[in-house]
């Protein structure tokens, strides 16, 4: 798998992937997209948003509609953006732990990356599989490949959940994409030290925007979350890191990507900046009107927000360039007021963030996070332990602990780590889990999910020590399913005890 020659610009491949009738048929009225830069500047900087950031009422006004799950406009975004106030800053992380407990409880969903192809066209300033860059290897698994990976992500480390990556590129077009997905759903992983099997229930998908027509074939492929980040929202941004030559260079077809997704029928969507390529406040709007856009064309907002920050990547000095790296501090900030502006959604932080600064964070309302990590391509049958290899892969983990350690300090933080993927199997994405998101039921039936696939990894993957701490989360759990959902707590008793005795993939 060594080094890609691209010399893909002039193929009819090239030429055909953006179809500029399935980006016009989005546009407003006016002919415009729905990221107003120059409004957004000014709603940042006007002096009324900077008065009112300083009231404590105005502030506090806002946080109330955060807490009763109502999406913010961006008026009040911009106000929560330039907060100086210390105190007003801790009731908004206060704010931001309570919205995330009713929404989406003490669940905090993992997940792991299974990047299948890293050859591509694009030639990003920022990331290391950019096609210039001769000093990282790029390739594409087979599809043998691929069923290996999955063999120890599902049959050593525990995980059901994958997020699989492809770069861009004629070599990881929609049919490879959807018979490598097929390939990971076909696998029947023995566990180790065990006789049972186990297998990765829900694959969601990071990859280039597509067609609507390609985006159908992943629909009928069955996956979860359809992925696509902005990168950043700020235009002249946007055009100083992706050349106009690429395919990536085209600002519309990766903003409306989620657009045609919905329409295709792929209605479980994650949208995500990364953090240090523009003015995080200008992102932490971009997102806002992002999610406000899809609710109100769709009556589906994303289901999923990211906000991966730049990391370091082989032969990449973008990083010591940027004018815009997003400190400790402001990231904190960016992922608070994202939580209390899109309150509903589901919030995703990395492994890009070293252990520590994961730790720090989780309580802003994180929903899902990745654990075991590895980002190179086959790296999980190639390299043991926490090691990375920085010439095969696009940028460098901050956090490569396994997932055994992951759950239990979150475990140790009161969090119950779930392998549930029900949501999805049973059908409830999109416009009809809106509402019993931000009413809290969805939180509550997935509780029981969380518990019954908790106590499945437990069993079948967890060390002694994370087993014991893990005891204590379930018995809390379960009695508070007595407390809470008594009407199916007889249901749920008898599905967990038939997962404790060794049946697998019980859901509600
Ligand atoms: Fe390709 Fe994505 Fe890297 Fe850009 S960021 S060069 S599109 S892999």
């Amino acid at each position: 798998m060594g080094m890609t020659k691209v010399t893909t610009e002039n193929s009819s491949w090239f030429k055909e992937k953006i179809r500029v009738d399935q980006i016009e048929k989005y546009l407003g009225a006016d002919g415009k997209d729905f990221i107003p830069d120059d409004a957004i500047e000014e709603k940042l900087h006007n002096d009324n948003t900077l008065a009112l950031s300083t009231d404590k009422v105005k502030v506090r006004e806002i946080i109330a509609k955060s807490l009763a799950i109502q999406t913010l406009s961006p008026e009040d975004t911009a106000v929560l953006l330039n907060v100086k106030d210390p105190g007003l800053w801790d009731e908004m992380e206060a704010a931001a732990g309570t919205i995330k407990k009713t929404v989406y409880d003490n669940r905090i969903v993992t997940f792991a990356p299974l990047y299948l192809s890293t050859t591509c066209v694009n030639n990003c300033s920022y990331c290391g599989l950019r096609s210039e860059n001769g000093s990282v290897s790029r390739g594409v698994l087979t599809l043998d490949e691929a069923r290996s990976e999955v063999e120890v992500l599902a049959g050593q480390i525990g995980h059901k959940r994958l997020v699989v990556v492809y770069g861009e590129h004629p070599k990881s077009d929609i049919d490879y994409m959807a018979s490598t997905i097929e390939a990971v759903y076909s696998v029947k992983a023995k566990i180790k030290e065990s006789e049972n099997y186990a297998c990765i229930r829900r694959v969601n998908v990071n990859a280039s925007p597509l067609s609507i027509e390609d985006l159908k074939v992943l629909d009928k492929v069955g996956i979860g979350t359809y992925q696509v980040f902005q990168e950043t929202y700020h235009k002249k941004t946007y055009s100083s890191v992706h050349p106009a030559n690429t395919l990536k260079g085209n600002y519309l077809w990766r903003l409306y990507c989620m657009h045609r997704a919905i329409d295709a029928g792929v209605d479980d969507v994650g949208i995500g900046a990364l953090f240090g390529l523009g003015d995080w406040k200008f992102e932490v709007m971009g997102l806002l009107h992002h999610a406000v856009e899809l609710e109100s064309r769709f009556g589906i907002g994303p289901h999923t927000i990211s906000f991966p920050r730049l990391e370091p990547a082989e032969n990449t000095p973008f990083i010591n360039e940027s004018n815009n790296i997003v400190s400790n501090d402001d990231f904190r900030k960016a992922i608070t007021v994202i939580r209390l502006a899109v309150p509903y959604a589901g919030m995703i932080l990395t492994a890009r963030e070293n252990a520590q600064m994961r730790k720090s964070l989780i309580h802003l309302g994180i929903t899902q996070t990745d654990a075991a990590s590895k980002i190179g391509l086959g790296a999980y049958n190639r390299t043991k332990g926490d090691m990375q290899d920085a010439t095969r892969q696009q940028f460098i983990l901050g956090d490569t602990r396994s997932l055994d350690d992951v759950v239990k300090e979150l475990a140790l933080m009161g969090n119950i780590t779930s392998f549930c993927t029900a949501g999805y199997r049973c059908g409830r994405t999109g416009e009809c889990i809106m509402d019993s998101l931000r009413t809290g039921a969805e939180g509550k039936l997935c509780k029981l999910n969380a518990v019954i696939t908790f106590r499945e990894w437990l069993d079948d993957f967890a060390s002694a020590e994370t087993k014991a701490l893990g005891e204590t989360i379930i018995k809390n759990e379960i009695d508070e399913v007595k407390i809470k959902v008594p009407k199916v707590y007889d249901h749920f008793i008898d599905y967990y005890n038939r997962t404790a005795a060794g049946e697998r993939d019980l859901y509600f």
